[in-house]
């Protein structure tokens, strides 16, 4: 494995390509062709010769915003695990991940070229009992705040937190923190320059996390409509996660004999999860991609998180957007843009016409170079 220097994008190693057919750069902005060299993107007509042309659709690199590199069901993983996991995803197009919390440091994989960029959310918080064991920083609801500092200062900008988790006691999900905890951990949070994104299936979450300033919604099927008019006035995504919410009625049937409330939960929320995600989106509520590969997912699942997504009903365009551009906006990586890293994906055909062709990659070019298939 080579050793990326900051800044480097390999001038001298990577070839001279030209992108030889549409290049998305934006909504409703297409270029015709571009160049890479040096592993920048330019729109300007090198005078070195080209080594490549890539013909196709280009589109930015894909972006997963709710991937966790580094955890398997049994927690954290080897650096070699982690690695090959950030790979798989890379190949299937995706190279920016906002790690949606690890137990593993995977700071390793900053050095490493071959691996897509990773924006670290630190290791997500919880309480003991109240999520999946092995994974979360296991706190008390007093050191929330406390903790949050500190994630924040051991991630890229990020913190995540589980919000609300079934509760054995009471027999149904029910939030994790009291109101006023969990303003403050987000203000704390934010103090030390970080955003929160926070897990959340209940409805019982929504109105705290939105009151606490929350910036980002996880899964978020417990939203009613009242919430979603909210998030969308106040511009707060949510990452729907279909392929996780697949698994509901999984979760539902193995708790069905002793938490019968929360399976019957678990249960309605499954069988809207389609119609959910439409009316997020009708509501102009903005949504990213996250596959919540690791744990039990699989990685390199971004291209199927968007077929659901168009399956649900949201056209095919806004989905392309809502995995590239927008999430690198919202994430503040640049797109394809003048003089940015050429991180990008040649498509034989134009993905917003049919959202299959994402599974279909001709060309990844990651740090500007051809990387895969
Ligand atoms: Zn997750």
């Amino acid at each position: 494995m080579s050793v990326a220097r900051p800044g480097d994008h390999g001038v001298g190693q990577v070839p001279t390509l030209r992108l030889e057919g549409p290049v998305i750069v934006g909504d409703d902005e297409v270029r015709d062709g571009a160049w890479v060299v040096g592993g920048a993107v330019t729109f300007d007509e090198p005078d070195a010769p080209v080594d490549q042309v890539l013909e196709g659709v280009t589109v930015p690199g894909l972006v997963d915003v709710h991937c966790h590199v580094g955890l398997d069901s049994g927690g954290a993983v080897e650096p070699e695990l982690a690695l090959k996991q950030a790979l798989v995803d890379r190949d299937a197009g995706t190279l920016l991940i906002r790690d949606a919390g690890s137990p593993t440091d995977t700071r390793f994989l900053d050095g490493v070229v071959e691996a897509p960029r990773l924006i670290r959310a630190g290791r997500f918080i919880a309480r003991p009992k109240r999520y999946l064991r092995y994974y979360a920083r296991e706190i008390e609801v007093d050191d929330l705040p406390r903790v949050m500092a500190e994630e924040a200062r051991k991630g890229d900008g990020w913190v995540k937190i589980i919000a609300d988790w079934i509760d054995r006691d009471a027999g149904d999900l029910a939030p994790l923190w009291p109101a006023e905890v969990l303003a403050e951990g987000i203000a704390a949070a934010h103090d030390a320059g970080a955003r929160v994104t926070a897990h959340t299936f209940a409805t019982e979450s929504i109105d705290p996390l939105l009151d606490g300033g929350i910036d980002c919604l996880e899964h978020g099927t417990g939203m009613t409509p009242a919430h979603m008019e909210r998030a969308a006035a106040e511009g707060i995504p949510v990452v729907p996660t279909m392929l996780q919410i697949d698994n509901f009625a999984g979760f539902a049937a193995q708790g069905r004999a002793r938490f019968p409330a929360y399976a019957t939960r678990m249960d309605a929320m499954y069988e809207r999860r389609a119609t959910h995600a439409r009316e997020l989106w009708e509501a102009g509520v903005p949504l990213l991609l996250g596959t919540d590969a690791g744990g039990t997912l699989g990685h390199g699942l971004l291209p199927l998180e968007a077929a659901a997504l168009v399956d649900a009903g949201i056209p095919a365009s806004d989905v392309v957007a809502m995995a590239t551009w927008r999430a690198r906006a919202f994430l503040g990586v640049p797109a394809l843009e003048e003089g940015a890293s050429a991180d990008l994906v040649v498509y034989a055909r134009d993905p917003r016409e049919d959202i299959t062709e994402l599974a279909r990659p001709q060309h990844v070019v990651l740090r500007g170079a051809r990387v895969a298939p």
